[in-house]
């Protein structure tokens, strides 16, 4: 793990979990998905960038939000889309 972490990273104090577990674009596109992160900025929960539709990625690079979580059962990692960088919590 990278000790250096960036400065997006190190601003989030608490975590927000998703509050549904599912990527309400896709519901709306009638797309599936295949992980779910959770905006650290916005509480918004998307599908990852393995998913076809890549919303969270869109949503990142379209409002500037730059941090989520991974919305998956047992995972505890954060990701920072504007460092490219991820840490545990
Ligand atoms: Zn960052
Ligand atoms: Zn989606
Ligand atoms: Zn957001």
């Amino acid at each position: 793990m990278n000790e250096q972490i960036c400065a997006h990273l190190s601003a989030i104090k608490s975590i927000t979990q998703a509050a549904e577990a599912v990527c309400e674009e896709c519901i709306g596109q009638g797309t599936t998905w295949l992980h779910l992160r959770t905006c650290q900025t916005c509480q918004k929960t998307l599908c990852c960038d393995s998913s076809s539709e890549q919303h969270m990625s869109h949503h990142c690079r379209s409002t500037g939000h730059p941090v989520v979580i991974s919305s998956e059962p047992g995972e505890r990692w954060l990701y920072c889309y504007v460092d490219d960088q991820m840490a545990g919590y």
